[in-house]
């Protein structure tokens, strides 16, 4: 089917201004990492390098708990609710007036398009500055451990990823601050660029220093931050296989943690869903952010007696997304953030021809530069194939069907994980019922990926424990169960 013709509509990358080499973020300075070799952070859409990030010793991550402790009490564990709120309005603010470049540095550094960072990264980390802002003179209202007085655990250490950066980090150190702990953070290698832009936010707004400490570096530097004493609780966000490694090693301590870990969603449609917009759903589920999301939408449950048909509109539809320059206001599709991530997709791709699944991609053209998928589907899948069980965090989706919705609760459990769920249908009554049989942190009925600070979001079984956002989302924050 022949597509439009865009002209170009390259967003200006004018507004960053990105520095040849950074320094670690402690005690509100930006300091040089002791001893260890720099690395590289790219563009994944040209492979051009950006800049040098300091890889933070454990004796860096030492200086930085340290600055994290002292910072909490001589200063943060004594202001006020309401003080610590004025800061997190400030950084709300900042983050507001500062969209744009935020967003184009999000775009270059992690190669998602521009309109996803512009329309839905930046605004809702805002968002969530604002909602906790808004909580920080609250918590004695909020129900809770502590009651009246709910207490922070000290010094939270922080590991993100590399899918959503700015975002999962505004979901860590909103929640963190408002509840009057202070942290250590380390964004994800390939992703460092808005991790450090925040922090000249943090000395922007005044923040005191060594209430936010960040930390660069890869897998090392993150288990220093897990491994040392003077951490109080840990939140994580990544793979499941780390989430255990991190599980194991805080064992037997006192250390509290947060794990989200992966997912394989399912979204399921049944055969009275309005159809179009369906699709749309489905196309939003599963190709949004490159399908580097851990509640993506990756395998599709449809109703044997409109699979044909769905499929077929599915791929018609697919084949007019746009993939390639991320800079560009109308790319729906960006660049696979690593050369690592594009290797695990193909791989795991391969396995789904291998054990029979029938394969189909949208067959785009790709830039010749950068590390790129095309959007893919797969039918005639069976639950026992690795492509119906594992993560692949691509876009790539795995059809499966079934007859009553009996059978799709079934098949939609059938996993591992259980983070998130779709539900596609015109009847309420099968909504509720459905929603009550799925296991799954979250689930959307006629929509998918949506996401709101109010809310708390997390997952259940292999993907993980503990909730992030809502008044939920507080509770990991203070001391004391309910
Ligand atoms: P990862 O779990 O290795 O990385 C996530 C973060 O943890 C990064 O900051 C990383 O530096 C850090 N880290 C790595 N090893 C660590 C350790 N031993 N101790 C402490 N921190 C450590 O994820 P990845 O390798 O970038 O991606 C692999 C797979 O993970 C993906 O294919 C995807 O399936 C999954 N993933 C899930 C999410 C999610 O949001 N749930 C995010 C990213 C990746
Ligand atoms: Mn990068």
């Amino acid at each position: 089917m022949p597509t439009f013709e865009y002209a170009p509509a390259p967003e200006s990358r004018a507004v960053v201004d990105i520095a040849s080499s950074y320094g670690l973020f402690i005690g509100g300075e930006f300091v040089e990492a002791t001893g260890t070799k720099p690395f590289k952070t790219i563009s994944p859409s040209t492979e051009e390098v950006l800049a040098d990030i300091s890889e933070a010793s454990p004796g860096d991550v030492d200086a930085a708990v340290k600055a994290a402790r002292t910072a909490y009490t001589r200063v943060w564990s004594r202001m006020s609710g309401a003080d610590r709120g004025k800061y997190l309005f400030r950084i709300a603010r900042i983050l507001q007036e500062r969209a744009r470049e935020f967003a184009v540095l999000e775009t270059l550094d992690n190669g998602k398009p521009i309109k996803e960072t512009r329309d839905v990264d930046v605004p809702l980390a805002a968002a969530h500055f604002f909602y906790h802002a808004g909580w920080a003179d609250k918590l004695a209202y909020a129900g809770l451990p502590g009651g009246t007085d709910p207490r922070p655990h000290g010094v939270v250490g922080q590991v993100i990823p590399w899918n959503f950066p700015l975002l999962m980090l505004a979901w860590k150190v909103a929640p963190a601050l408002a509840t009057g702990n202070t942290l250590v953070l380390k964004p994800a290698e390939t992703t460092p660029l808005t991790a450090l832009l925040f922090a000249e936010v943090c000395q922007q707004a005044d923040l005191p220093p060594g209430v936010v400490n960040i930390v660069t570096g890869a897998g090392a530097t993150g288990q220093a931050i897990v491994d040392h004493p003077g951490i109080d609780k840990i939140a994580f966000t990544g793979s499941t296989g780390v989430g255990k490694m991190i599980a194991r090693a805080i064992a037997g301590t006192r250390k509290k943690a947060t794990l989200e870990l992966g997912g394989k969603g399912a979204n399921i449609v049944f055969d009275d869903a309005p159809i179009d917009q369906t699709v749309e759903g489905v196309v939003r589920g599963i190709f949004f952010n490159q399908g580097h999301v851990c509640c993506a939408g990756s395998r599709l449950l449809v109703q044997e007696s409109i699979a044909e048909e769905f499929t077929k509109r599915l791929q018609r539809r697919l084949g007019t997304l746009r993939v390639g320059d991320p800079m560009d206001k109308n790319t729906d599709v960006g660049a696979i953030n690593s050369r690592a991530q594009l290797d695990r997709i193909t791989a795991l791709v391969e396995t789904g021809r291998a054990e029979g699944a029938s394969h189909w991609d949208s067959g785009c053209a790709l830039p010749d530069k950068g590390f790129w998928f095309r959007p893919t589907v797969f039918s005639g899948v069976a639950q026992t194939h690795r492509i119906a069980q594992e993560e692949i965090f691509g876009p790539v989706l795995s059809v499966l069907t079934f007859r009553t919705p009996g059978e799709a609760v079934a098949k939609a459990n059938n996993t591992p994980y259980g983070l998130s769920a779709g539900i596609w249908t015109e009847k309420g009554s099968r909504i509720l019922w459905m929603a009550d049989q799925l296991k799954a942190g979250v689930v959307w009925a006629n929509t998918f990926n949506q996401f709101d600070p109010t809310s708390p979001f997390g997952g259940y079984k292999e993907s993980g424990y503990g909730r992030e956002g809502g008044r939920h989302g507080l509770e990991a924050y203070v001391k004391g169960e309910i």
